[in-house]
């Protein structure tokens, strides 16, 4: 039976998990080695671990139909808890702001070791992008040397973000938010509203958990309008008072909550611009509309444009580890 949650991963994925199911059958079929490193890229909440984890499951699992997992067996169970033996992962320590040398060299060295066998060993590394200087130069020697049937996956929100030495040894598969369409049909299914499902699926930029998790959480739901209507009030407010409105609320405090103050954001300006275009009905966030107007028409459409750009790079910078302070600081000061 297929999981809900793999279901939903899979509503903007699925020819990328068909293409690894096929990799996992023709494997299995003809001998074919699969070793080497693959990297996941996709926006965050698109369905990448989840992806990783169905694959890994399809190669490890003891009955699999065409490279697909059955789910059932003890290798897919053990896979689903993240604790078999033949998978590694690798994760920033918990006080560690990048993924240090010393948890790179166990997951390498784990990996080596695991591989005495003509089953796979998969090696899973969450936050690629967060890899040090001496991490990524670590992990090229196994890249550049794949131990027999050891499989690393690197998972990256932006691909631009990790050494280009280690995207050039890698395949590379991206993965994509979910069609408005695709989700809008996935979550009139599951009963709610027509209305909310519009504002949900624009919101989570069709990311399906991040669709649920705003149609389901009340609090959550109630905390991100109130960020979206303290972004829209601090966007007409002299510079001054915008710089210290980022202070008070600490929206750019850790790199978390300055990436979900640039979602926020990016939700605004898109608006902006679909009100320049005279297209207020497509407009999102519904209760900004009364006051888009007017600062659309103080804003000109060319610093509407700017400002979206502005917001694309400033994801880009967060990746790269510029501080969260000042890339916010930095559009504040452009709007
Ligand atoms: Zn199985």
């Amino acid at each position: 039976m297929i999981s809900e949650a793999l279901k939903m991963n899979n509503l903007g994925n699925q020819a990328v998990v068909n293409q690894l199911a096929s990799l996992a059958h023709q494997s299995r079929l003809s001998g074919l080695n699969l070793s080497g490193s693959y990297i996941f890229s996709g926006p965050s909440a698109v369905g990448k671990k989840q992806t990783a984890m169905y694959w890994a499951q399809g190669l490890l699992c003891l009955s699999s139909r065409d490279g697909h997992p059955c789910l059932q067996c003890a290798s897919c169970h053990q896979l689903a808890i993240g604790n078999h033996p033949n998978l590694v992962t690798l994760d920033r320590e918990e006080d560690s702001k990048l993924v240090g040398i010393e948890p790179t060299r166990d997951f390498i060295s784990h990996l080596n070791r695991s591989v005495d066998s003509d089953s796979y060993c998969f090696g899973l590394i969450n936050e690629a992008s967060l890899l040090n200087e001496a991490s990524a130069n670590a992990l090229l020697k196994t890249l550049e040397e794949p131990s027999r049937r050891a499989i690393i996956v690197l998972l990256a929100d932006n691909l631009e973000a990790l050494p280009k030495t280690v995207v050039s040894r890698s395949q590379v598969f991206r993965l994509r938010p979910a069609s408005s369409k695709v989700l809008s049909e996935y979550l009139l299914e599951k009963s709610f509203e027509r209305s909310a499902i519009h504002e949900a699926v624009a919101i989570s930029g069709g990311r399906p958990a991040l669709a649920l998790d705003w149609l389901n959480n009340d609090k959550l739901r109630q905390s991100q309008l109130a960020r979206l209507d303290y972004l829209l009030q601090i966007a007409d407010q002299p510079l001054s008072d915008r710089l210290s409105a980022l202070d008070k609320l600490k929206y750019g405090a850790d790199s978390e909550s300055a990436t979900e103050t640039i979602d926020s954001w990016k939700i605004i300006a898109r608006d902006w611009l679909l009100v320049s275009a005279q297209a207020d009905d497509l407009v999102v966030y519904r209760r900004g509309l009364d006051s888009y107007n007017a600062l659309v028409s103080r804003l000109g459409r060319q610093r509407i444009l700017n400002f979206n750009r502005a917001l694309v790079e400033a994801d880009w910078q967060l990746k790269a580890n510029v501080s969260p302070k000042a890339v916010l600081e930095n559009l504040v000061i452009n709007l």
